[in-house]
């Protein structure tokens, strides 16, 4: 039968348009707050300053250590001055790292959290929090992870560097393309996960000529918030397996690795759903993994794990802990198969 779904809605505030980060105060406000801890990582801490100023006494403080990956001891340092400034909310400002952190803070008080995303990553818009404890990274779900409030203003993405535009709009892409054939898909998320493909498959080679371009920023932006949206609605399955696998035992950068798997794992589902990545051949304009793989090359992706530190002999662990306890998976897996697709990624090949 070709309906039959469940559909479930999040409940957060989506905010979007240019200089609306300054509706930040208003929305402290609307969700019944005070004063706010606003986050950010120590390169952003001189905007997450502005933003303070601008909040004025509806600001509590800014807490400017957020690290990749949530380690557990920032998060503990983080709450601390949660307790100091008697903060009664979090404001987020910053990519995947910042939100991890005001998330870690909501998950252990239940605080509310306003994120304004300056990345592609699309955490801001998922109940997942992954963390870091003695150099292992558990998960966990839950609905006070997902933030209540996303403000999404592009005038603070131009600053984004091309290289990281790039492989952070590749990372969202990637959850788009495992959403069309997720197992739990439903008609709603596999129309933004087209939608939000099709934003960044006009924006990105934009933003790469002209990275201050405001119009291609929001465009990008708008299809972070979709990509974002149906990783928090459907399962993941091979593509982001593997990236777990590296990022976690590997420690491969987060969105590069994202950028340079994605054409490899959606030519191996091609093969298993072609109906299903239709959409992709159509967008992209050629054989799925193919055409996914010229695109990112046009865009000066990086192409080739073993430029990111992983060495030809690490493949065989990878392999082995990707399929040792594997997620769904539209098309069988096993062990040989994805050594193979490893290889061809650690090489840079072109997928066929
Ligand atoms: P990031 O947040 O680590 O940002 C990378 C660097 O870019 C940081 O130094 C940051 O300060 C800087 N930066 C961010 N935006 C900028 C801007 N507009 N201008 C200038 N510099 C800017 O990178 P990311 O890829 O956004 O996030 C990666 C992390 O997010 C990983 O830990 C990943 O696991 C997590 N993540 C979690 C989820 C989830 O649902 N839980 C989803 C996606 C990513």
């Amino acid at each position: 039968m070709k309906h039959e779904f469940v559909y479930s809605t999040s409940p957060a505030h989506i905010v979007f348009g240019e200089g609306k980060s300054a509706t930040t105060g208003e929305w402290i406000e609307n969700i019944g707050c005070r004063r706010a801890l606003v986050l950010s990582t120590p390169q952003q801490q001189a905007d997450a300053e502005e933003l303070a100023a601008l909040l004025g006494h509806r600001a509590a403080g800014v807490f400017a250590r957020a690290v990749m990956h949530t380690p557990v001891d920032v998060t503990e340092q983080a709450m601390e001055t949660v307790r100091q400034t008697v903060a009664d909310c979090v404001v987020s400002l910053g990519g995947g790292s910042t939100t991890g952190l005001g998330k870690a803070i909501a998950y252990r008080t239940d605080l509310p959290q306003i994120v304004i995303p300056t990345t592609y990553a699309g955490s801001e818009v998922t109940p997942i929090l992954g963390q870091t404890e003695r150099g292992v990274k558990t998960t966990v779900r839950g609905a006070s992870i997902l933030p209540e409030v996303v403000i999404y203003d592009p005038s603070l993405t131009t600053g984004l560097p091309v290289a990281m535009s790039v492989t952070s709009g590749l990372n969202a892409m990637a959850h788009a393309v495992e959403a069309l054939y997720a197992k739990d898909r439903n008609p709603i998320s596999s129309l933004m996960a087209v939608e939000g493909l099709r934003a960044f498959k006009t924006s990105l080679p934009q933003i790469v000529q002209t990275p201050q371009d405001l119009e291609r920023r929001s465009e990008a932006l708008y299809g972070a918030w979709l990509c974002g949206t149906v990783l928090g609605t459907v399962g993941m399955a091979l593509h982001h397996k593997i990236c777990h696998t590296l990022g976690g035992s590997f420690d491969t950068p987060h969105a590069e690795t994202h950028a340079i798997m994605l054409p490899h794992t959606a030519a191996f589902n091609a093969l298993a759903v072609p109906d299903l990545l239709a959409p992709v051949a159509d967008i992209f304009q050629g054989p799925v993994g193919g055409s996914l793989w010229d695109f990112a090359k046009n865009i000066g992706a990086p192409l080739a794990l073993k430029g990111l530190g992983l060495s030809e002999a690490d493949l065989d662990r990878a392999a082995e802990i990707a399929t040792e306890r594997p997620y769904w998976n539209p098309r069988p897996i096993d062990r040989q198969s994805i050594r193979a697709l490893l290889q061809d990624a650690w090489e840079g090949k072109r997928p066929a």
